[in-house]
């Protein structure tokens, strides 16, 4: 749905319709003194854009289930959670955030239960919870059953649930919109609104708002085996560096340890959780080797490190689909879950494997390797969503504009996510903005006379959001080529260099992006590998993507449009993620350099705050109670 007609000016807009948008969305509308102005017929402009149709956001993939200390289980307790989060980061979390994270936890699942969400339930009637790597009691003595769950579709009874409260509250969308640009004052430090290419005809918006909110979700994409969907493309991230601001934490990117062989599909940790065990070429359940207390459900970053060694020593397996491929998988071993179970809990894992891998994980091993599943940096917030910059060892808050979910960073993850926290931090923190944007609303229409930010209008050269627009328009218009001047390759090989730049497309960009990303940073790197992928996005990608161009020139659902935009926007976020890569002279969670293996606590007890020119400052982290130790499973 587009909607019906555009508004002058927003008091908000949300950018994206996953957990995180959708629950800023509701944290804006249900609070009490909107709902008053709504009840006195001042209700605000409010709308939410998405470049997907919102039930078909990210989110709806989730499987494995989403963190809380419920009280279902005696020895576990919220104070346990935030410790965990802590050492799960690695240190690198933000306690005051991650403190929130954990007592807040609990609420915001009996929040989702009552909105609608069917969480699978024990015998007793209670919400079911099952064990996830990292989550523990008494100092990681004891692991606990802390995720909730539905089956393996927790992601998917979220996002319906949320989706569905918005729809009875009246939000609007933008549905199938693709945001071009983020809009910020010439000091940036305020925000004016943002441009919008409505796919659906081809038409490019000025949207002005006094708030904007980014909930855009990751960038899984920029890899070439990842776990995440298509439109992962890290376009909120790159919208702020593109705007003037930066990005914390990049440098931090999760491979989840089980995606299946040659496509990287998830395979959720429930699969682990429910019983599964990694194996060698030797069959040896080589986690108890590695993490003796925790074996196979230790934090991902240490089980990728661990299958990685593996398959370094010569222990790794081809997959049966190409046995004479390169032996860079392991076996996951699921024979020993009770097959009647397996169906039960763990329903679309079982789909996944027999469709796409054609065997049965009941009776067959199946072979998985790491896979790029989540960016636990992003843009920097506040723990009220406010996006701020670091600058003279002083955080400054761009007024209006808040971001929540995966592309931003409250730092509850650190260097590492435990499983089932980033559910938790989109639904949790997307609420906390938007009811800050609530407040703000509340409080500008308190004070507020005359339409103060009636910008738009009344000398157009003034308005930075027209402008901008009428760019984009013409840039747009230089995109489309005419019908037949353009070459045939629309190859996505990895392998398939364009032969003139005149062939070349967005996809095949993508790829050959991903593949370097993935030599340089997967898993393990180090100053050669990130120097060798920086020079070529720096050159050779940098000016393909200048020179692509679509191969048809139709304006109506031209999909090679946001293609060309979103790889530019992976480009964009590549230059900050190397070079906070290479700035970062140290190994802590999910970012192991060979060429500097351990935690450097004295140096780099810090936030990297990258910005698009390539330089890092380095935001102290907050300790509250937790000094950093040993990180052992
Ligand atoms: C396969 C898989 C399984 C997972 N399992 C779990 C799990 O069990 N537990 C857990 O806690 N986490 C899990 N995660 C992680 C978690 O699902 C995500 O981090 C979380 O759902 C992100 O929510 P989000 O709202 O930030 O983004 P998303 O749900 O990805 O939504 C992003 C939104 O932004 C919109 N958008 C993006 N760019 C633009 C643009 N330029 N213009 C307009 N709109 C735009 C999209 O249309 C979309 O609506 C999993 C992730 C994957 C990939």
């Amino acid at each position: 749905m587009s909607p019906k007609h555009v508004e002058q000016m927003y008091d908000a807009l949300i950018v994206g319709a996953g957990a995180a948008g959708l629950s800023a969305a509701l944290g804006l509308l249900r609070s009490e003194r909107i709902a008053q102005m709504t009840q006195e017929g001042r209700a605000p402009k409010i709308l939410v854009v998405s470049k997907l149709q919102p039930l078909r956001s990210h989110t709806g993939s989730a499987e494995g289930g989403i963190a809380a200390s419920l009280g279902n289980v005696s020895e576990d307790d919220w104070h346990w959670h935030y410790y965990d989060t802590v050492k799960g980061g690695d240190w690198l979390v933000d306690q005051d955030a991650a403190k929130l994270l954990a007592q807040e936890a609990p609420v915001t699942v009996i929040n989702l239960e009552r909105s609608g969400v069917a969480f699978s339930r024990t015998a007793d009637g209670h919400i079911a919870q099952r064990k996830f790597g990292g989550h523990t009691a008494h100092f990681g003595q004891q692991p606990v059953p802390r995720a909730a769950y539905a089956a393996d579709r927790i992601g998917h009874q979220i996002l319906h649930t949320l989706w569905q409260q918005c729809i009875a509250q009246g939000v609007e969308f933008a549905e199938e919109w693709y945001v071009t640009d983020l809009v910020l004052d010439e000091r940036h430090e305020r925000v004016e609104g943002v441009v919008a290419y409505d796919t659906h005809t081809g038409k490019v918006h000025a949207l002005h708002a006094r708030n904007v909110l980014l909930a855009t979700g990751g960038a899984g994409r920029l890899f070439h085996t990842t776990s995440n969907s298509w439109d992962l493309t890290g376009d909120g991230m790159a919208l702020t560096l593109e705007a003037g601001l930066q990005l914390e934490d990049s440098e931090f990117v999760q491979f989840h340890p089980t995606g299946l062989a040659h496509t990287g599909i998830l395979i959720s940790e429930a699969a682990r959780a429910e019983g599964g065990v990694l194996r060698n070429s030797d069959g040896e359940a080589f986690m108890q080797r590695y993490a003796p207390g925790h074996a196979d459900l230790a934090a991902r970053d240490v089980v990728s490190r661990s299958i990685m060694a593996e398959i370094d020593a010569g222990r790794g397996v081809a997959d049966p689909k190409d046995p004479q491929g390169p032996r860079d998988c392991v076996w996951l071993d699921m024979t020993g879950i009770d097959p009647e179970h397996m169906h039960a809990v763990l329903p679309q894992v079982v789909e996944t494997i027999e469709d796409y891998a054609g065997i049965d994980p009941t009776k067959d091993y199946v072979p998985v390797k790491p896979t790029a599943h989540y960016t636990m940096g992003g843009i920097p917030i506040t723990t009220d969503g406010e996006v701020y910059t670091w600058a003279d060892g002083a955080r400054h808050k761009v007024t209006g504009l808040y971001a929540a979910g995966e592309c931003s960073c409250v730092s509850v993850h650190g260097a590492n996510r435990l499983g089932g926290n980033s559910l938790l931090d989109a639904c949790l923190f997307g609420q906390r903005a938007g009811a800050a944007v609530a407040a703000r609303i509340a409080d500008s229409h308190a004070v507020a006379s005359p339409d103060d930010n009636a910008v738009a209008a009344e000398d157009p050269s003034q308005d930075a959001v027209e402008t901008t627009a009428q760019t984009r328009r013409t840039e747009l218009a230089g995109l489309l080529k005419p019908t037949g001047q353009a070459g045939e390759n629309t190859g996505s090989e990895a392998s398939s260099q364009p032969q003139t730049l005149q062939d070349d497309n967005a996809y095949q960009l993508l790829a050959d992006l991903g593949s370097a990303m993935e030599r340089a940073l997967a898993v393990r790197c180090n100053h050669d590998s990130i120097a060798e992928a920086l020079q070529l996005v720096n050159e050779d990608f940098a000016e393909r993507a200048r020179a692509l161009h679509t191969h048809s020139d139709s304006t109506a659902f031209n999909q090679e449009v946001t293609a060309i935009w979103e790889v530019r926007h992976l480009l964009e976020l590549a230059k900050a993620m190397l070079r906070a890569t290479d700035a970062r002279h140290e190994s802590r969670g999910s970012l192991k350099r060979t060429d500097y293996p351990d935690r450097d606590d004295k140096q780099y007890l810090a936030h990297s705050m990258v910005a698009s020119t390539g330089t890092v400052a380095w935001q102290p982290v907050h300790i509250l109670d937790m000094p950093p130790q040993a990180r052992e499973y």
